[in-house]
């Protein structure tokens, strides 16, 4: 039995489908090894409100096909202090805490090994975010169930753009990644995609909605990230006009896309990761993350994570190109 026997789990960040699943997964395979298993509600502000739960076997029955997560998650400011990250560990010791699962981002899994070298609990993290951008791991928990959200709006929308034989630009979700709207353009069938990681797409975008043979297509598709402005699309499709005269309807998916059921590919990497966290800390090991890589679900260290994805977002774009 490990020589851990109280664990902490808790969610931080954005939500993501598919964090029920892995909560489900860490609680029953910590409880197999023996172990006392806690919740803090609402990420790192549930240790600093002591809002701290004792989550059994049953408490995680029939969460697994629910989206967003039922201890809550969110961003908690306070917890970039050094006196307040110092309370939470002396709370967290108190309660003879050892080990911390945090199911979030880069930067919790940051904030949770700045606790661990502080003296706190032995930290593992699991990726989830819906941007599946976290450097060192191929895939992160809710993306799938996201993508097929916004490809399942995306073919609503085709049905209406080519009845009307109009153009639409549908925005996805996504930070500073462009990895939603790739894999929606590509498997939507979108006639460009926008992302942040080009920096000139707006002018490859007019050339493109200039060249001569356009007027062939009779409706388009045109996916944009987000790119940390909720919106843009409206002063995209202006500038469009501005300098093309093709009008564009816009359609922002917005937060739709972090809700609903999550998919098969989410409840199973959720459920593998939740178990492999628990695995490796009861042997001993912390400030890891788990990680998919070809299909494996590893751990890698917090520290030196190197960028692990098969394709980049600018091959995938030129994929597009040739297909669209
Ligand atoms: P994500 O985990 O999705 O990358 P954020 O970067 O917003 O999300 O981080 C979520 C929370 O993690 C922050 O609100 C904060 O509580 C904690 N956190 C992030 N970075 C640090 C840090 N450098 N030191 C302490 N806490 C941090």
């Amino acid at each position: 039995m490990s020589p851990l026997k109280k664990i902490l789990i808790l969610c931080s960040g954005g939500d993501a489908p598919g964090m029920n699943a892995a909560v489900r997964a860490v609680v029953r395979s910590a409880i197999q090894q023996g172990f006392e298993v806690f919740g803090a509600q609402g990420g790192f502000q549930g240790i600093i409100d002591q809002k701290i739960i004792a989550l059994d076997s049953k408490d995680v029955g029939n969460i697994i096909q629910r989206g967003g997560t039922i201890l809550q998650t969110g961003r908690c400011p306070a917890f970039f202090e050094k006196t307040t990250r110092d309370l939470c560990r002396r709370y967290l010791a108190e309660m003879s805490i050892q080990g911390l699962i945090v199911l979030g981002g880069d930067g919790s899994f940051r904030g949770a090994t700045i606790l661990e070298k502080e003296g706190g609990p032995k930290t593992m993290g699991i990726p989830c975010t819906i941007d599946n951008d976290i450097v060192g791991t191929e895939y992160t928990i809710g993306f799938d169930t996201a993508s097929n959200t916004a490809l399942a709006a995306i073919d609503k929308i085709r049905d209406t753009a080519s009845s009307l034989g109009r153009n639409f630009l549908v925005e996805v979700m996504g930070r500073a990644s462009g990895a939603i709207a790739v894999d929606v353009g590509l498997a939507g069938g979108a006639e460009f995609i926008l992302i942040p990681e080009v920096s000139n797409s707006m002018d490859l975008l007019i050339k493109e909605i200039q060249r001569p043979d356009r007027h062939l297509k009779s409706s388009s598709i045109i996916v944009v990230a987000e790119a940390g402005q909720p919106g843009r699309s409206f002063k995209i499709a202006e500038e469009i006009k501005e300098k093309t005269g093709v009008e564009y309807k816009v359609c922002v998916l917005a937060h739709l896309q972090r809700g609903g059921t999550p998919t098969l590919r989410d409840r199973k990497i959720a459920t593998l990761m939740g178990y492999r966290a628990v695995e490796l800390l009861s042997q001993g090991h912390s400030s890891k993350m788990i990680s998919v890589q070809k299909e494996n679900i590893i751990a890698v260290d917090f520290s030196g994570l190197k960028d692990s994805r098969t394709f980049s977002e600018k091959e995938l774009l030129h994929i597009n190109t040739v297909v669209s």
